[in-house]
């Protein structure tokens, strides 16, 4: 199934879309869910991030070959961040650039969106409380999260956290290929194997400091090949199974 976010009739409704045609849905993605009419085509419908997060946390230096260019010895465990809600934008949303800053980077991500209310899981049950997945580019600061001694301000900029552009159900996430590019030109290019701690044991790794919400997104942390954005510029995060997040920076 791929889950999607939208505006309708003056409400902010749940759907599903099959091939490019969006239908809206009766009950929610956390629940049950049921297809019901069909809204238009992909293209008339504005899409937003596909799911409204409580909390969004990030894992740092997940990647080998990324640790190494940010010259970090890799984790002993994972390296955790929070990202606020209000930095949430949807696919096709502008990613505002901060006037506070001379370097932002894009940073793509594989999305975990948890579908039930968890607390203490083991790696082993983890993927069964995650509803889908998504594309997420952890937009950052570089210039301020080398100058501040934690990542708070760097990576939380309203607008620092595209998600979307749908929630893909019954994925396996631990063998994807991801890609980052800008301007149309891949900079980053990787698999989801290459993660050091892989989602199963990432999902085990938070739930046991905090409460997981449905909604709540979990961000795997990025491969090598960051690199900085400039206004005007396209910034795009593909991930195999699930499809291409494109935004704008302005
Ligand atoms: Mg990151």
């Amino acid at each position: 199934m791929k889950i999607v976010r939208f505006a309708w009739q003056g409400e902010t409704r749940y759907g599903l879309v099959e091939g490019d045609v969006v239908y809206t849905v009766e009950g929610d993605p956390f629940g049950t869910l049921e297809q019901r009419e069909r809204i238009g085509t992909l293209p008339e419908v504005r899409l937003l991030a596909p799911c409204a997060p409580t909390k969004i946390v990030a894992v740092g230096l997940n990647y080998a070959d990324h640790a190494a260019e940010a010259h970090r010895e890799i984790p002993t465990e994972p390296l955790i961040f929070l990202k606020p809600p209000s930095a949430v934008i949807g696919p096709g949303e502008k990613v505002a650039y901060p006037p506070i800053s001379q370097r932002v980077d894009y940073e793509a991500e594989l999305a975990v969106v948890i579908g039930r209310q968890v607390r203490n899981i083991s790696a082993d049950e983890a993927l069964n409380c995650v509803l889908g997945y998504t594309c997420g580019n952890d937009i950052t600061a570089r210039d301020l999260q080398r100058q501040d001694e934690q990542w708070t301000r760097s990576k939380s900029f309203d607008t620092f956290c595209p998600l979307g552009p749908w929630i893909v159900t019954h994925l396996d996430p631990n063998d994807l290929s991801i890609e980052g590019r800008a301007n149309g030109e891949a900079r980053q290019r990787s698999r989801t194997r290459h993660m050091i701690f892989p989602v199963p044991q990432l999902i085990h790794f938070v739930a046991q400091v905090m409460t997981l919400q449905p909604g709540d997104v979990i961000l795997t942390g990025t491969p090598a090949g960051v690199g900085p954005l400039q206004r005007g510029d396209r910034v795009e995060v593909e991930i195999e199974g699930i499809g291409v997040l494109e935004n704008r920076v302005v």
